[in-house]
């Protein structure tokens, strides 16, 4: 008897059984190929995850499958095990984990095969003199054939005007044929350019990480500037000279042009670059062409980490602190950490790199666990920033501006050098108020606030998405006293070109970059030198530099120092770090004035004063103190209901009833259940119940019960739910 045990994309958490296709063709049933299996009233694309000889069920119960669907697993085994322990220790699903471990058109059934786009070219000798005169639109498209010794695809045929009709007259006569462009694998050169002479600093870096044989987890520490990308460069090298591959993961934000080119000046051999403007099938093409190896290089963004190499060689995480390597919603991974479980199967290194490391990594640093190696030095043609506290409390502000800013910024300008204003709130300003009855605008869907936008003028909720029109007048008293308050990037760059009209301000934020070059064209403004006001969000913090620019100006310092979140000064620290890090060259040292009402906040004077690590050492302090990550694992319950308060005593009733059944683990701990800190969000109300425990293993077992339990509850139907294991916030 052969039983297929499978996963389904559903939300139940256990498999499903099915009998194998036919009876006869069972060979090879390896675990990971997908199978069409009925599921209800459709059909679903299963995975196989074991094969049995018995069942729980009665077997003449259990269906058929319909049909397999690979020969063998597009995944390679110990990445399928990856994926599958991801799914019990994020307590996700299995078959939805498994699902989004693979591209889009796997999960939709297609082969897991290039498709061989059709190209047409002109046969030996074809001529258009062997054509009739009047036979005008074939001789059009044989000349268009003929402009094309390589091959033109019948799409881009199809754009030139060109007809199926014609093309097959035109191959009746053989004048034309068609063919496939075979992916082959071609190295020329492993390098295009040599690489950098490493200072010592660097020298040390890479020595200690080449020192280890197979796997190894090291960690660089490293400040802006300091060479870690050249040390990645290097370190990529040595792996493609020993016939393996790279995979880099770099945060969302950060897979820009300049990313990639440098990659791209260095390396000779074939790159995939997995972004997220690419097609479904070019996705799978790059997918593929990583798995046979074709590809020796590939860089992507967090859900990159499942992509199949041939010939692992090394895995680099850059920037390895951004919130980003963690999903936020469905299968809530964390890439960075999977990142070292996957080099370990694959006993390869994997390097975390970040000027301001997260204070996981730094721990697990300090307690040995990675390697450790900082680099405290700039490398190349730059000097790293002085910071100076501005106190605004005394200050009256002119649009969120201070008079010692202000000047500071002309200085700069006048000198003819540019200036960075840095400002995490795009938008005209963050809601809009009546003068006369104190009336908000809020969304009538979250516990929020509108933001108001002036291009293209309109209210705008960032957390559901809704947009709607400004009100002449007041809702509530009609008053026309109706006024902004509070600074986003489009009244700071306003403000800013009023105060500094000889000089351009350009905003750079989601709304100002929405067009595909916007970001391209902006850099080339600034690379031309003149000086100029760049004023935007985080997108300026990440993957560019401006090496003009002597003054980063930080708006608001203090927005993360009372963040309800533990983690809100972590991430304030390294934002502020990372921005700063834009600016300075070696003959212009660059300047970082923050604006403060809190100039005497103690972790910001060390930040200021001492720097990243110092800062790391005192808040990984507090956490101890305060028995938080990571001195204990946490996980966060969260419940969404569409009625208020029905979340929190839903989770309320669930944290008694395992408590009456004496299911808390030893050494387990709740916290809650509380309403979220925005309790309502997209017309949701929503609560959390926090657990945290010293012990990993003591977590997980009660996150079992947890979900066992609302499998089975009723109760748990009527409400969204779910875990976040590790959560990166705690909202
Ligand atoms: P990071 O990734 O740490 O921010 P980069 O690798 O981007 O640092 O290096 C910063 C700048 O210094 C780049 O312009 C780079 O070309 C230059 N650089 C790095 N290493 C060297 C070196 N050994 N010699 C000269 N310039 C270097
Ligand atoms: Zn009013
Ligand atoms: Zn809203």
């Amino acid at each position: 008897m052969i039983i297929l045990r499978l996963a389904i994309p559903s939300p139940l958490r256990r498999l499903f059984d099915y009998l194998p296709p036919s009876d006869e063709d069972n060979a090879d049933l390896e675990p990971g190929i997908r199978l069409l299996v009925p599921f209800g009233k459709r059909d679903v694309i299963g995975i196989l995850v074991e094969v049995s000889d018995t069942s729980d069920f009665a077997i003449n119960k259990l269906k058929r499958a319909k049909k397999r669907l690979d020969t063998t697993p597009p995944l390679p085994q110990h990445l399928f095990k990856l994926a599958r322990w991801a799914a019990s220790y994020y307590q996700h699903p299995e078959g939805d984990a498994l699902q989004q471990a693979i591209p889009v058109l796997l999960r939709k059934g297609h082969a897991c095969e290039h498709q061989h786009e059709t190209l047409w070219r002109s046969k030996e000798g074809a001529t258009i003199s062997q054509l009739k005169a009047n036979a005008l639109r074939q001789r059009e498209l044989l000349t268009l054939i003929l402009e094309h010794p390589q091959g033109i695809s019948e799409d881009a045929i199809r754009a030139e005007g060109g007809n199926t009709q014609s093309l097959s007259a035109l191959e009746k006569k053989s004048l034309v044929e068609s063919f496939h462009r075979e992916h082959k694998l071609a190295i020329e050169n492993i390098l295009h350019e040599a690489p950098l002479t490493l200072n010592p600093e660097q020298q040390t870096t890479l020595a200690q990480i080449n020192k280890h044989e197979g796997f190894s987890v090291s960690l660089i520490e490293g400040i802006t500037g300091s060479g870690k990308t050249e040390i990645y460069l290097q370190a990529i090298e040595k792996a493609l000279r020993a016939g393996k591959q790279a995979l880099i993961l770099v945060p969302e934000i950060g897979l820009t042009p300049q990313t990639v080119s440098r990659f791209k000046k260095r390396f000779g051999v074939p790159i995939a670059i997995l972004h997220s403007n690419l097609t479904d099938r070019q996705r799978l093409d790059a997918w593929l062409q990583a798995r046979e190896g074709i590809a020796r290089i590939v860089i992507g963004t967090r859900s990159a980490i499942f992509t199949p190499l041939k010939t692992p060689g090394i895995i680099i995480i850059d920037e390895e602190h951004d919130p980003s390597f963690k999903q936020q919603d469905g299968f809530r991974y964390s890439a960075r950490d999977l990142s070292v479980m996957r080099a370990r199967s694959e006993n390869t290194p994997v390097i975390l790199g970040s000027a301001t490391p997260s204070l996981e990594t730094l721990h697990n640093a300090v307690e040995g666990r990675y390697q450790w190696l900082k680099m405290t030095q700039r490398a190349g043609n730059s000097a790293p920033p002085a910071f100076k506290l501005l106190d605004i409390r005394q200050e009256k502000l002119s649009e969120g501006l201070s008079n010692q800013l202000v000047t500071a910024i002309g200085q700069h300008l006048n000198a003819g050098t540019q200036v960075l204003v840095f400002l995490n709130r795009r938008g005209y300003s963050p809601t809009l108020s009546c003068n006369d009855c104190g009336w908000i605008a809020d969304c009538t869907r979250c516990d929020a606030h509108m933001t108001l936008h002036k291009s293209p003028p309109h209210l705008h909720c960032h957390h559901c998405d809704k947009q709607q029109g400004i009100p002449q007048r007041c809702p509530e008293c009609n008053s026309d006293q109706i006024q902004p308050v509070g600074v986003g990037t489009e009244r700071s760059e306003q403000a800013l070109q009023n105060l500094f009209p000889d000089f351009p301000v350009i905003r750079v934020d989601r709304d100002s970059t929405q067009r595909k070059d916007a970001m391209h064209d902006i850099m080339n403004q600034v690379n031309t030198g003149a000086p100029c006001i760049l004023v935007g969000t985080q997108m300026l913090a990440k993957g560019h530099h401006f090496p003009k620019v002597t003054l980063v100006a930080i708006i608001n310092a203090d927005s993360g120092l009372f963040s309800a979140d533990f983690r809100g000064m972590e991430r304030t620290a390294q934002l502020i770090l990372q921005v700063a890090g834009r600016a300075g060259r070696a003959d212009h040292p660059g300047t970082v004035m923050m604006q403060t009402y809190h100039a005497d906040h103690p972790i910001l004077q060390t930040l200021v004063e001492h720097g990243y690590s110092a800062f790391a050492q005192e808040e990984l302090h507090n956490r101890r103190i305060a028995q938080l990550p990571p001195y204990t694992h946490y996980a966060l319950l969260r419940a969404e209901t569409t009625t208020q308060y029905r979340a929190e005593s839903f989770l309320g009733a669930l944290r008694q009833q395992l408590e009456d059944d004496m299911l808390l683990p030893h050494g387990v701990h709740w916290i809650g259940p509380f309403p979220s800190p925005m309790e309502k969000r997209a017309g949701m109300h929503r609560a959390q119940l926090m657990i945290y425990a010293e012990n990993r293993k003591a977590l997980h077992q009660l996150l079992a019960n947890l979900c066992w339990y609302l499998e089975q509850n009723k109760e748990a139907r009527k409400v969204r739910w779910s875990i976040d294991v590790d959560p990166a916030d705690t909202f």
